[in-house]
């Protein structure tokens, strides 16, 4: 028996779910790439880019690309072969940054600090403190890890970088969190930071982007190519010179359509707060489905440290492949699989970009409902996250 008719709902971390308004905008006659329409819309679509990442000192250039290619971007114009960085890692992909930045010819160190977890300011600060000579050129960490869940505190690593009195860039992967995290370019001292198009950002894959400040700016590593060196693309002197080569037309009207939606229709701050109350909905059902020995536990432990963009949740006897193929095959909901050391015994609600109460509630619902099929016994995660809406819709 399937019930999975309707609109089939994509509920894993990325890509997220794309507003119509957003695919519209796509649906058009390819544009002229020099001049016109396209060309005039991108100037303003740059200087948007700059608003969501909440930064007037910086610059961005945009890659036809997904968020790897903005990885390689990034290594490729700070670095140089034999240059020493470290990558701290608390689940999954600092530690890709850093394999990125390794096969490039980087000295990049990774140090995992658990996948239960944020990353500890405090052993930055020692590592950085242990580096008497300021060998170390940059400190690599992500906002979110998309596999764990678990949310750094970008400005308190920040500090912990300046407690060290070392000079050492600052990069910060916010692929899965712009749009979706508060973030704060440069009030935060991010000297660099990595982001992709199809997650908070609501567009297809095949964009990304690096933001980068003016300290980073002045610095020029011998990995740099063509392809990939942002100079020209952040302060082009020919349209042309923006992407590389013809410009991702219809991405970008896309991505332009998207940023409307994001800062002049809803506002960036309260995108936030939106995301926030969806994200407390998904945990506070994990919760009460867990209560008592239940089937289900939040992977991150520290509550100040679980992202809004994702929730990873790990199973105890039951088989989490089967729940998710039971949404999929007969409720038409996509869940997201377990990645890493959790691979076999945890699931991943994404709850990131174009979402509302009826889309994460509907998901919920499939999943408790999936409980009741297989004979998993649980406590009452719906009405839990449906409580915890009704808060949120009586904030101020
Ligand atoms: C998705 C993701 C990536 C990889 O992005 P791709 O577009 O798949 O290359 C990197 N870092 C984080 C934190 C992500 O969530």
């Amino acid at each position: 028996m399937s019930l999975a008719f309707g609109r089939h709902f994509l509920s894993i971390p990325g890509p997220s779910v794309m507003p119509d308004r957003v695919l519209n905008a796509m649906h058009r006659d390819a544009p002229n790439i020099y001049e016109g329409a396209l060309a005039e819309m991108v100037s303003g679509l740059y200087e948007d880019l700059l608003r969501v990442a909440r930064t007037r000192e910086g610059r961005v250039a945009v890659y036809a690309a997904n968020g790897h290619g903005a990885w390689e971007a990034a290594i490729s114009n700070l670095f140089s072969r034999g240059d020493k960085a470290v990558a701290l890692d608390c689940g999954r992909f600092a530690e890709g940054w850093a394999m990125t930045a390794r096969q490039m010819g980087v000295d990049c160190q990774v140090v995992s600090t658990g996948e239960r977890g944020p990353v500890p300011p405090e052993t930055v600060e020692a590592l950085l403190r242990a580096d008497v000579n300021h060998e170390i050129k940059a400190v690599i960490v992500v906002q979110v890890d998309t596999a764990s869940s678990a949310r750094n505190d970008i400005p308190a690593i920040r500090k912990a970088i300046d407690a060290a009195g070392h000079p050492a860039l600052f990069l910060v992967d916010c692929i899965a969190s712009l749009g979706t995290e508060t973030f704060e370019f440069d009030a935060w001292g991010v000297d660099v930071m990595v982001a992709g198009s199809q997650k908070g950002l609501m567009t297809p894959p095949g964009l990304s982007f690096a933001f980068v400040g003016p300290r980073a700016w002045e610095v020029r590593g011998d990995l740099v190519t063509a392809y990939w060196d942002w100079r020209p693309r952040a302060a082009p002197e020919m349209f042309y010179q923006r992407f590389g080569g013809t410009a991702p037309t219809h991405l970008l009207f896309g991505l332009r359509q998207a940023a409307t939606m994001l800062l002049e229709e809803e506002g960036i701050e309260a995108a936030w707060r939106r995301q926030r109350i969806l994200a407390d909905a998904t945990r506070a059902a994990v919760e009460a489905w867990g209560e008592n020995g239940g089937p289900v536990e939040l992977n991150v432990q520290d509550e100040a440290a679980r992202a809004n963009a994702v929730t990873t949740i790990l199973t105890r006897g039951f088989p989490p492949a089967a729940l998710r193929k039971l949404c999929e095959d007969q409720m038409g909901v996509t869940l997201g699989i377990g990645l890493g050391r959790y691979a076999g015994t945890s699931f991943r609600i994404g709850h990131m970009g174009w979402l509302n109460p009826p889309m994460i509630l509907g998901t919920l619902g499939a999943v408790e409902t999936a409980f009741n099929v297989m004979g998993v016994s649980h406590g009452a995660g719906v009405a839990a996250a449906a409580e915890t809406i009704a808060r949120g819709l009586s904030e101020a």
